[in-house]
């Protein structure tokens, strides 16, 4: 059986969450690589609506094993609450079906508190921050100033450490920020809280994921965010704190020898973008609020509205090169549907110059949309469910893609929900 990665083209919310929903029958393991608790998958199936912001999106599906692996940011709090709720809908979260990487690191409350103190600095400079505490946590990860999961099973090295650390991280909250410090029973308050709930699921994820390599199981690799938040590749410094890209799955999940077979990256039919920094394409005025009500473009985890614009074939082509996809997947295209004209941003012009290459990201607030319009189809689309069934300029549409980006398309979603799919051949 084959591995498979989901993973996001654009700025994020591209609709990945859907596309592991329905893909995670055909696989055994779902393994969440990068990221925390700060953006959001929406999931919409016969359970329920629900928001996953940390649990891999095939927790909904009986025999799938759920993995948290080493490279994400492990908010024990935030996590506990979000089991605590898809429980309290009914849904199964044992330690059969959900394993959090022993070798995961802690989001501590700090990171929360430095995360806000940060944004507040900078003031008007500000990075557009979900204030998750993602940033600071990180940085102390590869500061190596962070407790792995697995050292909740040993109270007394759990303590020394905790004390270490803490004494190191009140001298820049107090020192830095001015803020107040944190004390051990603040600590061991939290640890007894929120981190006791999740030791239940503590294992050692990289051998699991070794053994069922040799068994043949198949893994679906579950991104978050998208290619233009890469730490590396994205518009620095407007980017996630982690590596978003497909070939950062194996070392972020644990499964260390696997391969990626397939590559399955997810586009808007449009372009949306949460926070701040350079949004090329942004449309504004009755124009972006007709699209950003059409498409619900709300953030999952905030409810911010999202910054919204066409779609954009510059910065699509450069993520899918990026994530290196063998298949996209278009989502959302029933949401240009009330549209006559569809306007799509073919390049961009830097310095007067016209171009298809994804700028630098110092050149990106310079550069200036080249905008086409499409001809819409401007009727309902959302119950077809056949690529012979879709409307010639909706068809058309999907192919202008291809040929920009250079990928073929083999999904297109015309619905949130499981089954408001279409498979292209
Ligand atoms: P993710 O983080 O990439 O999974 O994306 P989000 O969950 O933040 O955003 C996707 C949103 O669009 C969710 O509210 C989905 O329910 C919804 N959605 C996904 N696919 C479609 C679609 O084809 N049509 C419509 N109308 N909504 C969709």
């Amino acid at each position: 059986m084959e591995n498979c990665a989901v993973v996001g083209v654009n700025w994020g919310d591209e609709g990945k969450g859907r596309m592991v929903d329905l893909l995670t029958e055909h696989y055994d393991i779902v393994v969440r690589y990068q990221g925390g608790g700060n953006a959001g998958h929406t999931v919409v199936n016969e359970k329920g609506k629900f928001a996953l912001h940390l649990l891999p999106s095939g927790i909904f599906r009986d025999g799938v094993v759920n993995i948290l692996g080493n490279g994400v940011a492990l908010d024990p709090e935030n996590l506990w609450r979000e089991i605590s709720e898809l429980k309290a809908k009914g849904v199964a979260v044992t330690p059969e079906n959900l394993k959090i990487s022993e070798r995961a690191s802690l989001l501590m409350p700090w990171h929360r508190d430095l995360d806000a103190l940060e944004e507040a600095r900078l003031a008007d400079k500000k990075y557009g921050s979900t204030k998750q505490g993602i940033a600071a946590f990180y940085a102390d990860k590869y500061q190596k100033k962070t407790i792995l999961a697995g050292e909740l099973f040993y109270p007394d090295e759990l303590y020394s450490h905790l004390a270490d650390i803490l004494e190191w991280k009140n001298l820049t909250l107090t020192g830095v920020y001015g803020a107040e410090p944190y004390t051990m029973d603040m600590l061991k308050e939290w640890v007894q809280t929120w981190c006791e709930q999740i030791k239940p699921f503590i294992c050692d994820t990289v051998e699991y994921l070794h053994d069922a390599g040799e068994q043949g199981k198949s893994i679906l690799f579950e991104a978050q965010l998208g290619a233009l938040r890469d730490l590396d590749f994205g518009i620095c410094p407007y980017t996630t704190s982690s590596n978003t890209l497909a070939r950062y799955a194996p070392v972020g999940s644990g499964a260390v020898s696997a391969e990626i077979n397939k590559i399955i990256g997810v586009v808007k039919a449009y372009s949306t973008c949460v926070g701040e920094g350079p949004f090329v394409c942004e449309m504004f005025g009755p124009e972006a609020d007709r699209l950003r009500e059409a498409g619900a473009e709300y953030g999952a985890k905030t409810g911010r509205p999202r910054r919204v614009g066409p779609l954009d074939l510059v910065a699509t082509r450069y993520g899918a090169m990026l994530q290196d996809v063998d298949c996209i997947a278009v989502t959302k295209l029933d949401v240009l549907s009330y549209l006559e004209k569809i306007p799509v941003c073919t390049h961009y012009a830097v310095k007067g110059q016209k171009t298809d290459k994804f700028p630098f990201p110092a050149l990106l607030a310079q550069a200036e949309p080249v905008i086409t319009e499409v001809e819409g189809w401007n009727c309902d689309i959302s119950a077809i469910r056949r690529w012979d069934d879709l409307p010639p300029q909706a068809k058309r549409y999907i192919e202008m893609i291809e040929a920009a980006v250079g990928r073929p398309v083999g999904y297109i979603s015309v619905g949130p929900e499981r089954d408001s799919i279409i498979i292209k051949d």
